[in-house]
């Protein structure tokens, strides 16, 4: 029996875990089997307070982990596959276990979108990929597209700038959605072009990615370009398959929350890009997780003085 189970390890779950687990709670984090959440994915981060050179991804959530571990929080690095919140103390399952807890703070964040081809499946792997801090390497020399507009597709795209000969951002319309900084760096570098107002209808090849077929969003039309590689960055969706029919989300999936962090059952919170649409940055996530720990913590206090 605990005090506190978090669910997820991001910035907002590992933020939350600090917080509950400093304050003398004890605190369980569900982590995943792959823990750390998005920043897992990303080579360099420049814009999380404190670190005036940036911090690696990786290294900015392994830091999180070991301040938690420091408060005593325990975690396990299983995926949460149940939840039942009905009756209190709340379960949730993972590896095949039940943990039990007064409260519960779901932070399980958002997964990358994909374009939802027949072709993107059978070759992913194959030189489809949604991480080019992965993924990279593997395309030195080769010519890759990047799917999308906003911030991750530029970062993607100059992440494999440092490998790839030539990089095209394919995007659907005219105009970014990214950040000017990221803007920037993306227009300014030679081995990025852009393709506008297109779509991928097809990506190709038999057992590997050889080209991809777009069409044109004004008039249909339909061609071809070769390339080795398909790095998708369209956008994320919230992880909350577990949680549909027992707490409210909102018709896109994400968390419905009131007061900031509460949601439809009392006792449980939510936190970071699991109900956040809007700005989806980790400091906000992480600001986020440490609002649930305080809210987990005083209803905590009140329902049990
Ligand atoms: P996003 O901002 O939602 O952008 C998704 C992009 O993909 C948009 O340009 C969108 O086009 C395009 N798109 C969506 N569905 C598509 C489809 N089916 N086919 C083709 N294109 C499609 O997602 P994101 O770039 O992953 O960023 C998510 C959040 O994380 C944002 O808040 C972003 O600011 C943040 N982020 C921040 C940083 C940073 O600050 N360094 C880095 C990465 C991400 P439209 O523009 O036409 O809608």
């Amino acid at each position: 029996m605990y005090d506190v189970i978090v669910i997820g390890s991001g910035p907002a779950g590992l933020t939350a875990a600090i917080y509950l687990s400093r304050n003398g709670l004890k605190t369980l984090v569900i982590a995943g089997s792959t823990w750390g959440g998005q920043l897992m994915l990303t080579s360099h981060v420049e814009n999380f307070p404190g670190f005036s050179e940036g911090i690696a991804g990786p290294e900015l959530m392994n830091n999180m982990r070991r301040q938690a571990e420091r408060f005593g929080a325990e975690i396990i690095f299983e995926d949460a596959t149940s939840v039942d919140f009905r009756n209190k103390p709340f379960k949730v399952e993972a590896g095949g276990r039940t943990y039990k807890a007064a409260a519960v703070i779901i932070a399980t964040g958002a997964s990358r979108r994909w374009l939802g081809l027949e072709s993107e499946k059978r070759l992913r792997g194959r030189g489809i990929s949604v991480c080019a801090t992965c993924d990279a390497p593997f395309f030195k020399g080769k010519n890759v597209i990047v799917v999308g507009g906003g911030d991750t597709a530029l970062e993607e795209a100059l992440e494999l700038t440092k490998f790839a000969k030539k990089v095209r951002i394919v995007h659907r319309r005219d105009r970014l959605r990214a950040s000017r900084a990221l803007q920037r760096k993306a227009f300014s570098n030679p081995k990025i072009e852009f393709v506008w107002d297109v779509v991928v209808s097809e990506i190709l090849g038999k057992e590997k990615v050889e080209g991809v077929r777009l069409k044109r969003t004004n008039t249909g039309e339909e061609f071809t370009i070769k390339c080795d590689g398909v790095f998708i960055a369209i956008g994320s969706r919230p992880n909350t398959e577990i949680f549909k029919g027992q707490i409210d989300l909102d018709d896109d999936g994400y968390i419905v929350t009131r007061d900031e962090t509460k949601t439809s059952i009392e006792g449980v919170f939510a936190a970071g890009d699991v109900q956040d649409r809007r700005y989806r940055q980790a400091v906000v996530a992480a600001a986020s997780g440490c609002k649930a720990a305080l809210d987990a913590q005083r209803y905590l206090e009140a329902t049990n003085p």
